[in-house]
């Protein structure tokens, strides 16, 4: 349910709305347009047709969402959302790159990486510690190591963390280190994990799952959002198709559905979707040319020799071009790009 004010409500109305709401024992969720402010409403929805609500000073009307997702439903925000990820907002102007290796496979390498890609522009550092891995035999990530490794990259190069957390049981451990979880296309419908993640309150990439529908997708951040945690961005990364030519399928269109459907900012993973180094660049720009908030794409100092997912990296040079050639379409989509700057070093912590 959400109750939409009138123009010129007052902050005392609003603050006597969300008292009523709370005290028949909802939660409410706050969103400020330029000219109305929506109150989502979140519990038993039952209880507030007891109350006279709309009779009460400031409120202009009452609705109840009518999407199978709620919280996540573009009605539910007088606009998009932007999400923090450290000290960078997705979901704003800028569009927002977030680059680094599939897995964390040490120190040096991951320095390497974050100081390389801070200075072409990226605003995010990310990298597997715990790796969902089709086989059981391949590398599954360092772990608690990886983690680590990732706190001391984002305490040199200044760039916010994302990592993956594939098991509830790690996720204080990872919430302890990462500025972003992750929550990857295999773990998308895992409902005791998104409950677990949306418990924390640290900010949530969840990726679509590989036969998952949008429907499905924005279900499983409303299991996020249901928690009190409505820091969600979403990634598309390409679904499971009859096609072989690709690694999965890029759904193009995904993204302004998506953008339609929700407030909640949206990014594109170019790397997943294609599975080739090639096909990185022309699937960003159309994502971005789609809507996209923000990539994720993933670069390796020598991706020949990456422990998982070599064929899709981008060395340091490569991506260095794609940052340049990204700009145009960053342009025309009205949106800034960070420009490159090496970080300041602060003290790891
Ligand atoms: C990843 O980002 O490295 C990853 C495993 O992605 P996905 O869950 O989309 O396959
Ligand atoms: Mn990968």
């Amino acid at each position: 349910m959400i109750i939409v004010t009138k123009i010129g409500v007052t902050e005392d109305e609003v603050d006597q709305i969300r008292e009523r709401v709370e005290s028949a024992g909802l939660r409410t969720h706050i969103s400020r347009g330029e000219t109305h402010t929506i109150i989502g409403c979140i519990g038993e929805e039952d209880r507030l047709r007891r109350l006279p609500l709309l009779s009460l000073p400031g409120v202009e009307s009452v609705h109840p969402v009518m999407k199978p997702f709620k919280l996540a439903s573009r009605e539910f925000s007088a606009g998009p959302s932007r999400v923090p990820m450290g000290d960078v907002e997705v979901g704003g102007d800028e569009l927002v790159v977030i680059a680094g290796p599939c897995s964390v496979e040490g120190d040096d390498m991951l320095r390497a990486t974050a100081h390389a890609v801070a200075a072409v522009g990226a605003r995010g550092l990310r990298g597997g510690a715990f790796k969902p891995r089709t086989s059981p035999y391949a590398f599954n990530g360092m772990g608690t190591r990886g983690l680590e490794i990732l706190a001391r990259a984002r305490a040199e190069s200044g760039l916010p963390i994302i990592t993956e957390v594939m098991d509830t049981r790690h996720v204080e451990e990872v919430a302890g280190h990462a500025d972003v979880l992750q929550v990857g296309a295999r773990n998308m419908q895992n409902f005791a994990l998104l409950t677990e993640v949306g418990r924390v309150h640290r900010p949530v990439l969840l990726k679509r799952g590989m036969s998952s529908t949008i429907r499905d997708l924005l279900l499983a951040a409303e299991y996020v959002m249901k928690q009190g945690n409505m820091k969600v961005i979403l990634c598309e990364r390409g679904i499971r198709t009859f096609e072989t030519a690709t690694r999965n399928t890029f759904d193009l269109a995904a993204i302004p559905v998506l953008k339609r459907e929700t407030h909640l900012p949206v990014i594109a993973d170019p790397s997943h979707a294609g599975g080739r180094r090639d096909l990185v660049a022309p699937l960003a720009f159309a994502a971005i040319a789609a809507g996209a908030d923000g990539l994720m794409v993933e670069v390796h100092p020598t991706p020949d020799e990456a422990l998982s997912d070599g064929d899709q990296s981008l060395d340091f040079q490569t991506f260095g071009d794609f940052m340049n050639r990204l700009r145009p379409f960053a342009a025309a989509a009205e949106r800034t790009l960070a420009e490159g700057a090496p970080r300041p070093v602060r003290a790891a912590v």
